[in-house]
């Protein structure tokens, strides 16, 4: 059988031979030698592992024979040449732990090439879920850490007016609608005129001038905060947040740094994360409640839809990241209906809009 010699004076790449393991007759076109009937080592060989290495010492120096061919390698094993029935045996034994630990290698490479596809899968079907389960574990402290460290990443970005007489209408109404949450707000307004308003996670509601413009009572504009507000209460922010930065969230909750690794991301994304529709009519529902418990009057929510439904022009920022809809509005014009007899105190802000 074909077969390849190392040993002294022949090339450092070994020289072709062919080798009859019956006799031990080892002949290539310019010599020929005898595999000894001592044996030495054998060893698997070959880049497939296939393949067979006898090793053998004599005065000249150090011989090594391989017999790469698969099928002639297990003949070879099936029928060790003569003194060499030992060294066999005792290959067998470390073959069989070689193969298994070679079964484990591979498993344990496709389960380490597998698994970030199966999650990377697994988020994109079970987006909302997994955001959903993540939020939740979130504890309130490191939400909040999340929410400062991003309105501080984009406070560059923003022409903030706080301390006009706008901001202090919306931190009043913001505070009215907020008493008794765990969560301590910060009501800001930007002057932008978009019509915008956006909640950061942690308890942070960001309100464009341009949407005070566009509101033509107060009503209506607590209207709109007591929707956002309700975005934090309910961890909306926080779910659609996570669901947009993916799983380097996953990967932030698993290494404890939620509030670093995502700020500088969540504030790219903060003016333009999107809730689903559900989250919308939760955020109304919720929001409508509050509106109750505040005492003031829950007409200006539904009332600033028709508000925005008049907009000239192309559609407000605010109908991109809050979807209206059909069912959203049917379900505030019952809750309307159910409160019809109450009489709300109208909010003591005049001139409206108020001067920025
Ligand atoms: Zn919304």
């Amino acid at each position: 059988m074909q077969a390849r010699l190392f040993g002294p004076g022949l090339a450092a790449a070994g020289q072709a031979c062919d080798w009859q393991p019956d006799t031990g007759l080892i002949t290539w076109p310019t010599g020929e030698t005898r595999l000894p009937a001592v044996a030495g080592g054998v060893r698997i060989a070959g880049f497939d592992l296939q393949g067979l290495e006898l090793s053998w010492a004599d005065d000249a120096g150090g011989w090594a024979l391989q017999v790469l061919d698969a099928a002639d390698a297990s003949q070879v094993r099936a029928a060790p040449p003569a003194g060499w029935q030992a060294a066999f045996a005792q290959l067998a034994g470390t073959t069989r732990r070689h193969r298994g630990g070679r079964a484990i290698g591979w498993s344990a490479l496709a389960l380490f090439i597998a698994a970030p596809l199966l999650m990377l899968a697994a988020f994109f079907v079970f987006a909302d879920d997994i955001a959903g389960w993540v939020a939740s574990r979130v504890p309130q402290a490191q939400e909040e850490t999340l929410g400062d460290a991003s309105f501080k990443a984009m406070q560059a970005t923003l022409k903030l007016r706080d301390d006009g007489e706008s901001a202090r209408i919306v931190r009043e109404i913001g505070g009215r609608l907020t008493t008794g949450s765990s969560y301590r707000y910060r009501f800001h307004v930007v002057d932008d005129a978009a019509i915008n308003a956006f909640a950061m996670p942690g308890g942070i509601v960001v309100v464009h001038s341009g949407l005070i413009a566009a509101t033509r009572t107060p009503e209506e504009l607590a209207g709109v905060l007591a929707h956002e507000v309700q975005h934090i209460e309910l961890r909306h922010s926080l779910k659609a947040l996570i669901k947009q930065t993916g799983l380097s969230a996953l990967w932030a909750l698993a290494t404890g740094d939620l509030g670093g690794a995502l700020a500088g991301e969540a504030a790219q994304r903060m003016m333009s994360l999107g809730f689903s529709r559900d989250a919308e009519r939760e955020a109304d529902s919720a929001g409508f409640d509050a509106l109750l418990r505040a005492g003031i009057d829950p007409a200006g929510m539904p009332a600033f839809f028709d508000t925005l439904a008049k907009q000239a022009g192309s559609a407000p920022e605010l109908l991109s990241t809050h979807p209206a809809s059909g069912a959203r509005s049917d379900a505030l014009a019952s809750r309307l209906t159910a409160v019809a007899g109450q009489r709300f105190e109208p909010l003591p802000y005049r001139p409206w809009p108020p001067a920025p």
